[in-house]
């Protein structure tokens, strides 16, 4: 008897393989990571309620949300159930963990999370996954990111796995990319992330796999709807702010 979504239809096998899998191993779902993050207080969303402020980020533009990667990434046994979760997404996606033979994430965010999905990888096929993690060098046009240490360094012809913990605009993992391709790495096309509140699907020709995947867009004020709307914009980190954006309106 095919399986059956009570549709009366029968479920193509593949696709019900993959949602076997997910549900087989994956410590959590979407929401899940959510309800975790927002315990860390790193994970805010807006509600569309116009009396709630709104975020304003580093960059001096407003967002409707806000992730603060630090205490997810502090919190290291949490950060390798996110690696183990991420390499169930990257196993579901298709991807093949016997042909990753380096796993890249750019400094200082993705350090530790480039080091856990090698460990992961490594664990689950038996045979050691390198890593490594380029820091950002320059500004403007000559803005590049660099590998410089000796002991994890992209070695020519090796297949490499890119992961960021944050993905904003794609940039970094574009610059990372390159960094790889200049080293003779082979770019595996699935990049592994944490939270992607790019709103895109795909970042320098590489399918975004996320945890959390939330179109949270960035705005100058000039063009803020939720300035419009009357919601004052505030940075997010103290703890007075924080409660205000969290308080029930
Ligand atoms: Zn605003």
């Amino acid at each position: 008897m095919p399986e059956s979504d009570g549709s009366g239809k029968p479920i193509h096998a593949a696709f019900s393989v993959n949602l076997n899998l997910e549900r087989a191993y994956m410590l959590r779902n979407s929401a899940g990571w959510i309800a975790e993050y927002q315990k860390k207080d790193a994970y805010w969303l807006h509600d569309g309620n116009s009396k709630r402020p709104h975020a304003l980020l580093i960059s001096g533009k407003h967002s409707n949300g806000f992730f603060n990667s630090r205490p997810v990434i502090a919190d290291e046994p949490l950060l390798r159930e996110a690696a183990s979760d991420l390499v169930d997404l990257f196993i579901i996606k298709g991807g093949d963990i016997e042909h990753v033979d380096r796993v890249v994430g750019p400094q200082t965010g993705a350090t530790k999370l480039a080091e856990f999905l090698s460990d992961e990888i490594g664990k689950r096929r038996k045979r050691p996954c390198h890593w490594a993690s380029p820091a950002k060098q320059g500004e403007g046009e000559l803005k590049a990111m660099v590998f410089n240490d000796p002991k994890h360094m992209v070695m020519p012809g090796e297949r490499v796995l890119l992961c960021e913990d944050v993905l904003t605009t794609g940039g970094s993992v574009e610059l990372t990319a390159r960094a790889v391709k200049e080293k003779g790495g082979i770019i595996l096309h699935i990049v592994l992330i944490l939270v992607n509140r790019s709103g895109l699907v795909t970042a320098y020709d590489n399918l975004i796999v996320a945890l959390i995947d939330r179109n949270m867009p960035t705005w100058e004020q000039a063009e803020c709807p939720l300035c419009a709307a009357g919601s004052e914009a505030i940075r997010p980190k103290g703890i007075p702010e924080w409660a205000r954006l969290n308080a029930t309106y």
